[in-house]
């Protein structure tokens, strides 16, 4: 990523949005400020930055339910001793294209990193790797691993689970037997241009837009929710029990479920996600009471090993130029590749900011009152 090497323009503001009032935070000073909590509880500098950096991305490319509304949810973790500061990975199984990795519980944004560098530097050698990692803290937008394969030229496909997080019920179900196991996959491009990334929750919605219609926010959308008695709903109540507006959110409280996206075939990837992501990493598939932890198996390709007719680019060029040709449907401006809404809000975001709700800001600088980040610096970072 490189963000820092555009300057940030914008100033912080306050905005009501619908009933919601919305902070809206310069990017840089947002990573600064995050960065500064982490590195007060214990982390090193670099560490403290990454968590910064990646769940400030989150925001920018419009994920926010994985960016810095996660900062009192880490701490907390860290409080439990669920999650373990600057860990470095440990090597299970070590092949030329294979790689079973324990990232030992450290933060998502150290041992993720570390994880991918090492398939795609397997990849790099062998044209073809796969990795699995273990016990790995919140690895955030997982389309972060993927931009960070494409960098490199490389293809990458993950399929994750959330374990310790079960919030989701297959199709043909009641009962949350899934987390919101996400799959991804990500396919670089020449001459510059953004790569194109799928990744999404195998859940109709993440929990985050639950929290948020929870808070009075977006509504969910018809359906996203069944009740213990088979019922279709978009009440978060079915989720979190009942809640006072201003009272926290409790997902183990809820008697519903979020329904996997898709139908049959959403909750069968849901599935593999479990059982790739879970299983075979040796992580475990979602249950619960359990740790949290994301088990993730990822595979790297090197299209420059495949190629060789130097084909590739060229037809994904003329191909999406051709998906994208397809007239907009009613409600549709224009048909868009997976990745480019993220590009464009990454953009916009960078220039004007990152709004976020008063009530997640107030969560985050409580957190940072707690680590004892002092009034001056909570005040400047909005100032
Ligand atoms: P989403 O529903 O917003 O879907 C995002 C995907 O759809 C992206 O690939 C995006 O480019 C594409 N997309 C969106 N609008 C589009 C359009 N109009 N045309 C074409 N493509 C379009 O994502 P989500 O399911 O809410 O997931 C959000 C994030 O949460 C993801 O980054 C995911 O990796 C992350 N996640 C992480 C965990 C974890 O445990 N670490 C768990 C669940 C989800």
């Amino acid at each position: 990523m490189r963000l820092r090497q555009k300057r940030t323009r914008s100033s912080p503001s306050t905005e009501l949005q619908g009933n919601v009032l919305m902070v809206t935070i310069p990017y840089e000073p947002l990573i600064d400020f995050v960065a500064a909590i982490f590195d007060r509880a214990g982390s090193s500098a670099a560490e403290a930055e990454r968590i910064g950096r990646y769940l400030v991305t989150a925001n920018l490319t419009g994920h926010d339910s994985h960016g810095v509304i996660r900062v009192p949810v880490y701490m907390r973790w860290l409080r439990n001793g669920d999650i373990v500061p600057d860990r470095t990975v440990q090597l299970l199984v070590d092949t030329p294209s294979l790689a079973v990795i324990d990232g030992c519980f450290g933060y998502g944004q150290t041992v993720g990193p570390q994880a991918v560098a090492i398939g795609i530097e397997k990849c790099k050698a062998a044209g073809l790797a796969a990795i699995t990692l273990r016990n790995s803290g919140h690895i955030g937008r997982i389309g972060d691993w993927a931009e960070m394969a494409a960098a490199e030229g490389l293809v990458s496909i993950y399929f994750v689970t959330a374990a310790g997080s079960i919030l989701v019920a297959p199709y043909g179900g009641v009962d949350r037997r899934l987390s919101t196991a996400p799959y991804c996959v990500g396919i670089p491009r020449g001459n510059g241009r953004p790569p194109i990334v799928l990744d999404f929750a195998t859940s109709m919605v993440a929990e985050g837009k639950a929290l948020v219609a929870s808070r009075g926010g977006k509504k969910l959308p018809k359906g996203a929710l069944i009740g213990p008695d088979g019922t279709l709903s978009e009440d978060p109540t079915l989720l979190y029990g009942p809640y006072e507006a201003q009272g926290p959110r409790d997902h183990s409280k809820g008697l519903g479920a979020i329904r996997a996206f898709g139908e049959h075939k959403g909750s069968g990837l849901a599935l593999i996600c479990e059982l790739l992501g879970g299983a075979l990493t040796g992580n475990g598939a979602t249950s619960a009471p359990r740790r949290f932890a994301n088990g993730m198996f990822a595979i790297f390709i090197d299209p420059a090993r495949i190629d060789v007719g130097e084909f590739f680019d060229g037809e994904i060029s003329r191909y999406v130029d051709f998906f994208k040709a397809s007239r907009p449907a009613a409600g549709h401006d224009e048909v868009l590749v997976p990745g480019e809404p993220e590009a464009r809000l990454r953009a916009e975001r960078m220039a004007n900011g990152v709004p976020l709700p008063d009530d997640t800001w107030a969560a985050i600088t409580a957190t940072a009152r707690d680590v004892g980040i002092s009034e001056d610096l909570i005040t400047r970072v909005t100032a």
